[in-house]
């Protein structure tokens, strides 16, 4: 697309022309900052032979760039008039499939053609823990994770333990993934600008999770039973998951102090838990 044609779609032109604003409640805040996408698109390292999946493309400031790279470009877009409009001007693209949905209910395995996507994404900030939590468990399905969030999630993601940010999806993350933050974006980069800076974070899944967990759906609720309350020692907080007394056998199996809290728990750590956890078979 050339440069006057993309123009054309500036948000806030966009947004004026239908005298309509964008929606915070779906985390609209556009990239305005070329720089910014033309670094993404650098980081994501896009060869013609890759196919990438670009969570809410809104008015396709990266979805341009990266359709002139990628040998197949889907993206999915909960807004339906951005998607209408999007899908007018990215009729040239033929390598670009559009899908006007929620990413929360799209199936990402349909996506899948046989060569794993690249996930590249500005994510909508009002829901991108969960769709985070969606990419982790389908994560055999992509190759990569280029992602800009909000500083905070950013940070939470990366945290190391010990951390006030350091929390079950920083542990849930860094089971599956190695972390790497790319770089900061600040607000004046988006239009509407957002209150807080934002940052890209590069997610590779790793050949073997950091800790073996074979049942997914215990491993998140035994992280959300030791964080349910940060001040809690883990022999009070791990109660929600496990059988009543069972907490400190548990813990003791592990290794772990029981008047320890969850914030200082290493990944490793949270794997022995796990393991004896499952072990134990206390777990409700
Ligand atoms: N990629 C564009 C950019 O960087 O300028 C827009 C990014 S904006 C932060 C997030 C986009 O995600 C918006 O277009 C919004 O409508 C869309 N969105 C919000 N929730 C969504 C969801 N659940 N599924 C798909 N798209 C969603």
């Amino acid at each position: 697309m050339t440069e006057e044609k993309r123009s054309e779609f500036k948000p806030r032109d966009y947004f004026s022309a239908e005298n309509a604003r964008p929606s915070k409640s779906l985390g609209q805040n556009f990239i305005t900052d070329k720089r910014v996408i033309e670094r993404i698109v650098s980081e994501a390292g896009i060869t013609s032979d890759d196919e990438v999946l670009e969570i809410g493309p809104g008015l396709g400031a990266l979805t341009f760039s990266l359709a002139e790279k990628a040998a197949r470009v889907v993206a999915v877009e909960k807004d339906a008039r951005l998607a209408e409009r999007l899908a007018g001007v990215l009729a040239e693209k033929p390598n670009v499939e559009l899908i006007s949905g929620d990413a929360l209910e799209v199936d990402f395995k349909s996506l899948y053609k046989g060569r794993k996507l690249k996930v590249v994404s500005n994510l909508p900030y009002s829901v991108s823990s969960p769709i985070l939590v969606k990419l982790l468990r389908k994560r055999a399905l992509f190759s990569t994770l280029i992602l800009m969030l909000q500083l905070e999630v950013g940070e939470r993601i990366s945290s190391p333990p010990g951390g006030k940010e350091y929390g079950s999806l920083s542990v849930l993350v860094q089971t599956y993934f190695d972390v790497k933050t790319l770089f900061r974006v600040s607000p004046s980069s988006f239009w509407p600008a957002p209150k807080v800076d934002s940052v890209v974070l590069k997610l590779a899944p790793l050949h073997e999770p950091r800790v073996p967990v074979a049942d997914e759906a215990v491993y998140e609720k035994i992280l959300r039973a030791a964080f349910s309350s940060r001040r809690k020692m883990l022999g009070n907080s791990l109660g929600s998951a496990l059988k009543k007394g069972a907490a400190d056998r548990v813990l003791a199996a592990a290794g772990i102090d029981r008047t320890r809290r969850a914030e200082t728990l290493t990944v490793e750590e949270f794997g022995a838990l796990y393991r004896e956890a499952v072990k134990s078979g206390e777990i409700v």
